[in-house]
């Protein structure tokens, strides 16, 4: 098939949701990609945040293998090993107490906020059942969590939207003070605002605000969809921040490209949802928590460190670029997201990067970059020479 067959196939039979780059993807390995041409393509967004050990992961592909081959599913009725081991790694490496599964980032927070709510409800009753979200923050988009999202753009043409959100303003705690009150039960919010444009939140802010929940018995839900499995350069971004979450969802990166998400919580809130008042057919199927149990292995404590060093040598290689277009970086580890001078666009530069093989992401008003995170220094330098070629 060629890559025109491709495009009108998709054109023909898709709902075209999606404001694709021109090219289509075929295989890969560590970080390089092929299209389906045979060029190659160096990638810098792991399918966003996704594909966090790369590409063609023998290990990873015989886990999955393997799990197929004994047990590709069996309800979350029965008791199966995968799920249980990859709970216990996942709760050991973060130092949370339990963990729920699901299958996406955007279901993971639903967990949180059913988990806020009926945690207040039970110790409080009625009419305490209020979220607060950050403006520019991004949580997903069911009907709920594009309500929870704090950016105004999302909220249109689903009407009705839900009731219990109210947005405050980031590193500004005394638009959380004023935004707070008798009915609020949580906040909710991403460290490193990702879609916003990757703006990573103040520490004394976060620690701050970790004061006032614990105070007013708010509990302090992290959404970690994109921050997670190592992407900062620690497992959780929360890690860094001196913080303990009450409960934190995670999802895009645990599985390595296949789906799967979830949250973790602490002693307080482990047993709020007993059976029957949360659930999910899919949830921690015994094949993604085996893929996901592949990924942590391979993420270890030395392999995750790394990934400080090699956001650190991206960050400074783009800084040093000599270029009209871009402006600083900002970022945690291997999230980084670079500013896009004014007269360019970064949907422009982004396609004109695509084009001479380097593959990246836009945030923001900003270009994101989301490398796997076993990307070597060799492919760092080949993308960098890239954007030296294209942005110069
Ligand atoms: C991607 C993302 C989501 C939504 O995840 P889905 O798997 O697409 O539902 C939620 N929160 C954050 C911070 C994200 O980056």
């Amino acid at each position: 098939m060629t890559f025109e067959e491709l495009k009108a196939l998709d054109h023909a039979y898709t709902m075209q949701t999606y404001g694709r780059f021109d090219v289509a993807v075929d295989h890969g390995k560590g970080a390089t990609l092929w299209s389906l041409e045979g060029k190659e393509l160096i990638d810098f967004t792991s399918g966003i945040g996704v594909c966090s050990i790369g590409y063609g992961n023998e290990q990873w592909a015989w886990s999955i293998y393997e799990q197929a081959m004994d047990l590709g599913h069996i309800s979350n009725l029965f008791y199966s090993q995968p799920y249980a081991k990859l709970a216990e790694t996942l709760c050991k490496r973060s130092g949370m107490e339990a963990v729920f599964f699901g299958n996406s980032g955007a279901e993971a927070n639903e967990g949180l906020i059913k988990l806020a709510r009926k945690y207040s409800y039970d110790k409080y009753g009625t009419g305490r059942s209020t979220i607060l979200t950050l403006h520019n923050s991004f949580h997903g988009r069911t009907i709920t969590t594009l309500t929870a999202t704090g950016q105004d753009v999302f909220h249109q043409y689903f009407y009705p939207f839900m009731e219990g959100f109210r947005y405050a303003d980031a590193n500004d705690l005394d638009s959380i003070r004023e935004q707070g009150g008798e009915d609020v039960c949580a906040v909710l919010l991403e460290l490193v605002q990702g879609e916003g444009g990757v703006l990573p939140l103040d520490k004394e802010f976060v620690r701050e605000l970790a004061a006032v929940c614990s105070e007013r018995d708010w509990l302090l839900l992290v959404d970690e969809v994109q921050t997670g499995v190592g992407r900062t350069g620690s497992l959780f971004a929360f890690q860094q921040y001196g913080i303990l979450p009450d409960a934190v969802s995670f999802a895009k990166g645990i599985a390595g490209g296949l789906p799967m998400g979830g949250f973790l919580v602490n002693e307080k809130c482990r047993s709020v949802l007993g059976p029957g008042s949360h659930g999910s057919t899919f949830g921690g199927n015994p094949i993604s928590s085996a893929a996901a149990l592949a990924v942590l292995d391979i993420l270890d404590e030395e392999t995750i460190a790394a990934v400080r060093e090699k956001g650190a040598y991206l960050r400074q290689g783009i800084e040093s670029l000599h270029k009209k277009s871009i402006g600083g970086t900002r970022g945690m580890g291997l999230m980084i997201g670079v500013e896009v001078k004014e007269g360019y666009t970064n949907k422009a530069l982004a396609a004109q990067l695509v084009e001479h093989g380097l593959l990246v992401l836009t945030a923001g008003q900003g270009l994101r970059l989301l490398p796997p995170l076993t990307i070597t220094k060799e492919e760092m330098d080949k993308g960098l020479k890239i954007m030296a070629d294209v942005l110069e």
